[in-house]
Order: C-alpha cells, then sequence, then structure tokens
C-alpha cells in the first residue's frame, strides 16, 4: 500500500494518517471524555479535521497570564471560525501572587521555568484531566530534541493516576512542518500572526523568541536553557518517566 503524506507507517508498520488516530480517539472515548488541547497551530489542524470528520469537539487551552495580545485574539479567532465552545483554562490566583511576592515576574531566567510552568500550565491541565479519560495533542517528533519517540497513541503516565487512567493521541507525530503549513495553506486554517514575524514554536511572551530561518522551531523555547530540558511539563514523560502527583 502505498503511503501518502498525510499517512505513515507506525512502529509495528501498520498505516495511520492523523484522521484515523483522531477517530481512535472519539470512537473508544466518547466527544465528552477527550479533548484538544490548543496553544499552536498543529491543534488547530487537529481541530479542523474533527469538525470534519463531523464531531464537535471539547477544545482547552491553557491562559497563563503571560501569553501575546496577539495569542489573545487567535485564540477567539479559531473559537469564532470553528464556533466552539473553547475552554480557556487559568491557573490559581492565590498560587501565582505567592509566586510573585516571593520571586517577582520573571524568576524564570534566574532559576528555570518548572516552577513557574507547574503553576500556570500543569496545575490548571492536571485539574481539566480530571475530568477526561484522554486528551489529544499536536506533538510532532521533528519539533525538538525530547519529542523523536513521541508515538500516535501512549498511555499518560505523567498524568494517570492509580485510579484513573489517562491516553494521549498524537495524531500528527509523523507530520513534518512543511506538511503542517501544507494543511494550513490548502484549507485555510487560522494560525498565529506571530508566525509571520519569525516566531516558530509560540509559548508565553516572556519565554518565547523568534528564530532565524536555519534554527530549530523550539530553539525559540526557553533559549537560556538545555535543549533536552525544553518541555514545560505538559509533556514531561517525553524527558523522563514521570508521575506528577498531588
Ligand atoms: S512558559 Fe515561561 S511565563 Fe509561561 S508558564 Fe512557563 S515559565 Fe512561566
Amino acid at each position: 500500500m502505498a503511503v501518502g503524506s498525510a499517512e505513515r507507517l507506525t512502529d509495528d508498520g501498520t498505516v495511520r494518517s492523523p484522521t484515523d488516530v483522531l477517530s481512535e480517539a472519539f470512537a473508544r472515548h466518547g466527544a465528552d471524555r477527550v479533548a484538544i488541547s490548543f496553544s499552536g497551530a498543529e491543534d488547530v489542524i487537529l481541530i479542523d479535521m474533527a469538525v470534519r470528520l463531523g464531531v464537535r469537539p471539547q477544545v482547552f487551552s491553557l491562559d497563563t497570564g503571560r501569553l501575546h495580545a496577539e495569542t489573545y485574539r487567535f485564540l477567539e479567532t479559531v473559537r469564532e471560525r470553528y464556533d466552539l465552545a473553547l475552554e480557556v483554562l487559568t491557573p490559581n490566583a492565590d498560587a501565582v501572587a505567592d509566586l510573585v511576592k516571593r520571586k517577582g515576574l520573571f524568576s524564570f531566567y534566574r532559576d528555570g521555568h518548572q516552577e513557574c510552568c507547574a503553576i500556570r500550565k500543569i496545575e490548571p491541565l492536571k485539574r481539566k484531566l480530571s475530568s477526561l479519560d484522554a486528551w489529544i495533542t499536536g506533538q510532532r517528533r521533528d519539533q525538538s530534541a525530547t519529542r523523536t519517540a513521541v508515538p500516535f497513541v501512549q498511555p499518560d503516565i505523567a498524568f494517570s493516576r492509580p485510579d484513573h487512567s489517562i491516553t494521549k493521541y498524537n495524531p500528527l507525530a509523523h507530520w513534518s512542518s512543511a506538511e503542517v503549513w501544507q494543511y494550513i495553506r490548502t484549507h485555510d486554517v487560522p494560525y498565529n500572526p506571530l508566525h509571520d514575524h519569525g516566531f516558530a514554536s509560540i509559548g508565553c511572551e516572556p519565554c518565547t523568541r523568534p528564530v532565524g530561518p536555519h534554527e530549530h522551531e523550539r530553539n525559540g523555547r526557553w533559549w537560556w536553557e538545555q535543549a533536552d530540558g525544553k518541555e514545560c511539563g505538559l509533556h514531561a514523560q517525553n524527558i523522563r518517566p514521570v508521575r506528577i502527583v498531588g
């Protein structure tokens, strides 16, 4: 069987397309128990594909309070384009206030991004995942050194609990950046306008910068840290087997 740009061999030799993986997620868990995590260009492709499959997907986004103004407008553009009940998750206000009071607004430049990301991203995500059985992400293998082994489907060992298993689906795991942008152009999918200004991978404003034409896309994230540690905790198991507790 010929394998086109939208279809790739899995590790066990079967052919899968992103819509095949998406369909499996919705069929296995039901649209009310699985959600698409939305922040970047890949995630809008997943929303677009789900809508084309006839699914009204549950979609959430993490508002850390530190996003670019363009990103907030982008969220609204996507909400309106696909008529989504987009859920915007916010961090615990007391935890944010405590961190800022103790360490200021830019402590991540001094002692790493983990503490701030834990408060502004991980805790809200953990809260949301407690109401789901699975989530769908736009992770791709060629995004960074930490994602080279991302499979289509995996148990989420970082967020599962002994009494509650979470499954993570990565339908675009084998797609290249070129394939992402080909889909966006072909289907007129909305994207963050910061991409037109040199930003390849977009996170929080203080932790994201544009990259050069031949630089790796994740080089613009937490550029003051080592490349093999550039995960905010949402996908911590890419770095090492972890279980987030508490
Ligand atoms: S990316 Fe930066 S600003 Fe955003 S939560 Fe992490 S450390 Fe904080």
